[in-house]
């Protein structure tokens, strides 16, 4: 919609990314073209025709079938369309996981161990819940995998908030999160680019919280506990020496003082 100079133009002409019919959302290139779509704007449900003509060279979207005051751009829809998309392939790719044991020494050092590295794997679940609850928390999806489960969170406008990171770090349960926050509108449009932001964004799925890797940099921390113990020691043994050349100081100062006085 566009205001100018106090009348109103509308533009009829606006792309619309996903039409919704069958209580779902769908891309352009999955109805039939034209009003047989059959599909109705998410948000003022007026109904739709898909613009999906193989001979045009614009990109396929939808538009309002009749002159509509409705500014729907999809953005709105992002997050429950990424939650669509894993539901439908019930299965993603992992992030790296990248982490390196260390162990603090008593002087404020610290050692390190080998870095532990998780590569990205392909996985596929048994199911998909949308809107999963968990410990008073809701969860945007949850894949049950064997008898764990991953969990994931698709960030749009908002992020994890602390309180959900702390419960799922203390539980240590599986869980990613997705950052779509960054998404183009011209991806909208893309459902093949679309997907992939959701399944396999790269660097744009981070773990929130890894078990496994958890459990791995906890056995290297546990590997470096006799360096450490080892190092302390030295440190101990360095302080000591250190505070006995301090006493010696001092005592040949009381020393000198106490001849200067006879
Ligand atoms: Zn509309």
């Amino acid at each position: 919609m566009i205001e100018f100079s106090g009348l109103k133009l509308i533009n009829t002409f606006m792309k619309i990314p996903f039409g919704f019919k069958e209580n779902r959302l769908w891309f352009v290139t999955d109805v039939s073209n034209g009003a047989k779509c059959n599909c109705t704007c998410p948000k003022c449900d007026a109904p739709l025709q898909a613009k999906n003509n193989p001979n045009n060279i614009k990109i396929p979207h939808f538009a309002h079938l009749a002159h509509a005051d409705c500014s729907y751009s999809g953005m709105t829809d992002v997050h429950l369309m990424a939650q669509q998309i894993l539901l439908e392939h019930q299965s993603r790719r992992t992030p790296e996981f990248r982490d390196t044991p260390s162990l603090l020494l008593k002087d404020g050092g610290r050692i390190y161990g080998n870095e532990v590295i998780i590569p990205p794997a392909w996985i596929e679940a048994q199911a998909t819940v949308l809107e999963y609850s968990w410990k008073g928390f809701q969860i945007d999806v949850a894949f049950p995998i064997g008898d764990k489960q991953l969990l994931m969170e698709i960030a749009v406008t908002y992020f994890i908030e602390p309180e959900k990171r702390r419960a799922v770090v203390k539980g240590d349960v599986a869980m990613i999160e997705i950052d779509l926050s960054g998404i183009l509108s011209k991806d909208l449009f893309d459902k093949e680019a679309f997907t992939a932001k959701v399944l396999s964004p790269g660097e744009l799925a981070v773990w929130i919280n890894n078990p496994k890797g958890n459990a791995l940099v906890k056995k290297g921390r546990k590997l470096l506990e006799p360096q450490q113990l080892h190092q302390n020691s030295l440190i101990t043994k360095e302080e000591e020496k250190r505070a006995q050349k301090e006493q010696r100081k001092v005592e040949k100062e009381l020393e000198r003082k106490k001849r200067i006085a006879e």
